[in-house]
């Protein structure tokens, strides 16, 4: 589906659907942010909470800033997938972008 990290391809290589109608814009960011903050450090703050707070800073905050982003780099592709697989489920593609208001003038 991708031909470089992030980027889709334009046509599925399996059966010759347009794939590049379907703008996932800022979605699959949103999403991750949503899933690995809400999901992923808050649950390990929780059970971590003692070994936190003993460890030297020196420490704990290169090991959590490389353990974030590396579940970061590896979730952003998947999630950048479910959200254009969205898309095509729900039949929303370029041609809909007249329905976002968010960014016409008043
Ligand atoms: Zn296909």
């Amino acid at each position: 589906m991708f031909y470089r990290y992030l980027k889709v391809e334009p046509v599925c290589q399996t059966c010759g659907h347009d794939l590049d109608r379907y703008p996932s814009d800022d979605g699959p960011a949103y999403f991750t942010v949503l899933i690995v903050g809400h999901l992923v450090i808050v649950p390990f703050l929780i059970l971590c909470a003692p070994l936190i707070f003993k460890a030297p800073l020196a420490i704990l905050v290169p090991t959590a800033l490389v353990a974030v982003g590396a579940i970061t780099l590896v979730a952003l592709p998947i999630i950048k997938g479910a959200v254009v697989g969205l898309l095509y489920a729900l039949d929303i593609n370029r041609a809909d972008a007249h329905l976002h208001t968010a960014d016409a003038p008043d």
